[in-house]
């Protein structure tokens, strides 16, 4: 399928060139030039579909034509190759559980995907691929484990020194192998920095194949679908009405993903972005502006987004029509000393352990039901456990630390130390 430049309307690009390219010109998202409706047959026989075969059918109209079916179907399996449970916690509110991915944050799943997918396509490439990409966190870890070892692609990866969790360090720089990581004395916008001039360096882009594996690429935005299908399967067994489903929401590409899986028809009564105080997208839905804002760091860090792109792909999907986004989706705005009381009176309660992200997401669902009615779900996007310092703080005890990580925490770190120097980051790139 083709894909439209949101800013140039002319720029059309493949699936495997919008997926190598990232983004286009005038730094524009991709969006699909069609979207097809899910068949009668498929929605009704949900329940009854292998998740294999769901996530084949979410992701063949987008990417069917030029991946092989064998091949495309080898791929869903392995993104979706963890379980992804909808858990009741209280009589209205059921949760979604994408925290149980190989780096425990939903963002595996479109790093699987996107890592597979390029590796297909850039298997006759003689070129040195390399990914780079800049992390406050959790992405770092959902591509380096997504790129773990695929052939022919070298992963570089910024992140601020002493600014991520134990946890997320470890998920970056223990992998070695064809997993570089770049430990920045400076902050995540100096990371950011420097990866967007690595990309606009055309003496460097002549001699290495770069590519990005940022959020707002399409081979990471749209498999997000999946496990909202996923979740449907699920949620129609037990219920009759149509779910609320609330979104922990920062860049916005996860909530827009639902809304799309909606647009082609799956049944959902009403979205919800939850957002910390980073509000922009809330206020847009009071005040109908859409200002970028000053970034505030927060204890839900992952959603510390000023200037979320991926809203245009919403507008779009709603033909930028104010009162159509405002029919389905509605935000709220969760500050820091609210979410700690969440994660601690859901622990109390409920006996359920939310991280900061999911916490937003909760008590956003809950405000809306008690103002609304019905009955809903919402995306836990993170494990506790990569966020321990806010949840023992609102519970009291110690998040207990699953299996898998046990083995991570006791491997040793492979970083380079940079500074914030552009030479530096090139002197590696080049050398590597
Ligand atoms: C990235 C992330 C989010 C925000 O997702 P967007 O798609 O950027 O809105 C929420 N929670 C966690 C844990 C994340 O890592």
């Amino acid at each position: 399928m083709n894909f439209y430049n949101l800013k140039h309307k002319e720029e059309q690009l493949s699936f495997k060139e919008a997926t190598i390219k990232g983004q286009g010109k005038d730094k524009g998202l991709f969006f699909p030039e069609d979207i097809s409706k899910f068949s009668p047959e498929f929605l009704q026989n949900l329940t009854q579909l292998s998740d294999e075969e769901i996530a084949y059918q979410v992701m063949k109209d987008f990417a069917g034509d030029e991946i092989p079916e064998a091949e495309l179907r080898k791929i869903v399996a392995e993104t979706i190759a963890f379980e992804i449970p909808l858990k009741k916690v209280t009589e209205n509110i059921s949760v979604l559980e994408l925290f149980h991915g190989p780096t425990l944050a939903f963002k595996d799943v479109g790093a699987r995907f996107m890592s597979r997918c390029l590796g297909y396509f850039l298997k006759n490439e003689t070129r040195k691929v390399t990914v780079l990409v800049a992390t406050s966190g959790d992405t770092g870890g959902a591509v380096a484990n997504g790129f773990y070892d695929v052939d022919g692609i070298e992963v570089v990866i910024l992140y601020p020194k002493n600014r991520v969790s134990p946890v997320q360090e470890k998920q970056l720089t223990a992998l070695g192998k064809n997993i570089h990581a770049l430990e920045v004395n400076g902050s995540f916008d100096d990371c950011q920095a420097l990866v967007k001039q690595a990309f606009s360096d055309e003496s460097l882009n002549e001699k290495l194949l770069l590519t990005s594996a940022n959020s707002i690429n399409v081979a990471r935005w749209l498999p997000q679908q999946i496990y909202y299908v996923l979740a449907l399967k699920q949620w129609l067994k037990t219920n009759a009405e149509n779910p609320i489903i609330c979104v922990p929401s920062g860049n916005f590409g996860n909530i827009c993903a639902g809304i799309l899986a909606h647009h082609r028809g799956l049944p959902v009564e009403h979205f919800i972005a939850a957002c910390n105080v980073n509000d922009v997208v809330p206020e847009y839905l009071r005040t109908q502006k859409l200002e970028a804002k000053e970034t505030v760091a927060t204890i839900s860090n992952a959603m510390d987004v000023g200037d979320p792109s991926n809203f245009v792909r919403i507008l779009e999907l709603f033909d930028q029509e104010f009162n159509q986004v405002k029919n389905k989706l509605s935000g709220y705005t969760i500050d820091d000393e609210e979410t700690l009381k969440t994660i601690e009176r859901v622990e109390k309660d409920y006996d359920y352990v939310l991280d900061p992200h999911g916490a937003v997401a909760f008590v956003a669902l809950e405000k809306y039901l008690a103002e609304n009615g019905g009955k809903g779900f919402f995306l836990e996007t993170a494990h506790p456990v990569k966020f321990p310092d806010s949840v023992e703080k609102a519970t009291g005890k110690s998040v207990e630390i699953p299996k898998s990580l046990e083995e991570l925490m006791k491997q040793e770190k492979f970083t380079t130390e940079i500074n914030p120097n552009y030479e530096e980051l090139k002197g590696f790139l080049i050398g590597k």
